[in-house]
């Protein structure tokens, strides 16, 4: 049977037993049961670091080459992308904002928020740059880890290819061992789900169901507007192509990254139809589109934004403003280490989480949806890859 489905039925199963069982087996289930799930949450937490690290790294580098010209097409489009995805991600924050996904079940005190203190601006920037790269790893401090590997990145791809082949080379398996790591632990997912629900089933009752579906609402919703809003006017004003021409386009590549949950499956197609649909160039298509499939996870970013909040709602954590500051860039960058395959959103999800100290057993929430929510982001991570290259298509011809 597909995970997904396992990890559905143990979201059934653990609401099923968890209602039969009431909170009168809660010491049990805390006891046996609920340690199983902690262990789940520990093996996803022991990926954070290296898979930031080496994803990252991977992502700047595929920006590496030289040329003036490859130089300009990737500065436009990666402006365009840092661009829509953090539209994407405010996004997710006002229709969040608006819906409210899990103000109806309270399982605050379960894991006692911190009451934190709101760090200024300034003192954001000043903890963003390590001192000391390895401490920020042994700490898991996401954002002075992201900025490390940016520059690591940056200059990987400035030493010339003698020295950069190896590293790149390096990187590139090692995040491909990461992956694979993650897919074992995903495998897992079924029993760590079933085992972190059940206590907060067993404890809160029926009532944990409808905010769920609020969840995927906020997403679905926020995708839409998405494509409507911000894909429609960057391709028809910035791209010369009318909406309607650039969905019918899309629409194939779409339908395969919403039934695969998978920007790379869905990149031959996208390329295949841009070029052929929506009369792209070559040039510029065969390297916006494989980049933003490595770099420009908008539904991503986008489902980040809602769920940190639904997790904030469900725990009775209040974000600050600088927290929502604080995961709308690491959102931004967190989608840019996603690899464009089925649940890389979910890890990246823990990271924003840590990044805010946002309760890790939210993910456990997250997770018995997460097929659904996958579906829509990634549907819109390629819709947004499509609109970017027609932008980029447009201004390079405009040149000629
Ligand atoms: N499945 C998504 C994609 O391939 C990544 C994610 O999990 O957010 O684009």
């Amino acid at each position: 049977m597909n995970l997904s489905v396992q990890i559905l039925l143990a979201l059934v199963l653990s609401v099923a037993v968890g209602l039969g069982v009431g909170p009168e087996g809660l010491p049990f289930v805390n006891k046996w049961i609920a340690p199983i799930g902690t262990i789940f949450i520990n093996f996803i937490k022991m990926m954070i670091v290296p898979v930031v690290f080496c994803s990252l790294i991977v992502g700047v580098t595929s920006l590496g080459g030289d040329g003036k010209k490859l130089g300009r097409i990737s500065a436009k489009t990666i402006v365009l992308y840092l661009f829509t995805t953090a539209i994407a991600i405010v996004l997710g924050f006002t229709v969040a904002g608006i819906i409210h996904p899990g103000a109806g079940l309270e399982i605050a005190g379960k894991v006692a928020p911190k009451v934190k203190e709101a760090p200024t601006f300034m003192q954001v920037l000043v903890n963003m740059v390590p001192t000391n790269p390895i401490e920020s790893m042994a700490k898991a401090q996401i954002l002075p880890i992201i900025i490390f590997a940016l520059f690591v990145g940056v200059g990987i791809t400035q030493v010339g290819p003698k020295h950069s082949n190896p590293l790149v080379d390096f990187f590139d398996a090692a995040a491909e061992v990461c992956y694979k790591i993650i897919a074992m632990v995903m495998k897992f997912a079924p029993y760590g789900v079933f085992a972190l629900l059940l206590p907060v089933v067993c404890k809160n009752g029926p009532k944990v169901l409808l905010p769920l579906l609020s969840v995927i609402l906020c997403v679905a919703i926020g995708c839409i507007l998405q494509c409507i809003i911000v894909y429609s006017t960057l391709a028809s004003v910035g791209g010369g192509v009318s909406p309607l021409k650039f969905f019918r386009g899309m629409s194939e590549a779409m339908m395969i990254a919403f039934t695969t949950c998978s920007s790379a499956a869905a990149l031959p197609v996208n390329l295949k139809n841009c070029q052929e649909k929506l009369g792209l160039s070559r040039e510029v298509s065969s390297f916006v589109l494989p980049l933003g499939c490595t770099i420009n996870m908008d539904g991503t970013a986008l489902y980040m934004g809602v769920c940190s909040l639904f997790i904030a709602n469900v725990f009775g954590v209040n974000l600050t403003t600088n927290d929502m500051v604080m995961i709308v860039f690491t959102g931004t960058l967190a989608s840019i280490g996603t690899a464009g395959v089925p649940g890389a959103g979910l890890i990246m999800l823990a990271m924003v989480l840590q990044a805010v100290q946002l309760p890790m057993e939210g993910l456990a929430l997250v997770a018995g949806i997460d097929r659904v929510l996958d579906m829509f982001r990634t549907c819109v991570n390629i819709t947004g890859d499509g609109a970017v290259a027609c932008v980029v298509d447009k201004s390079e011809r405009s040149r000629m």
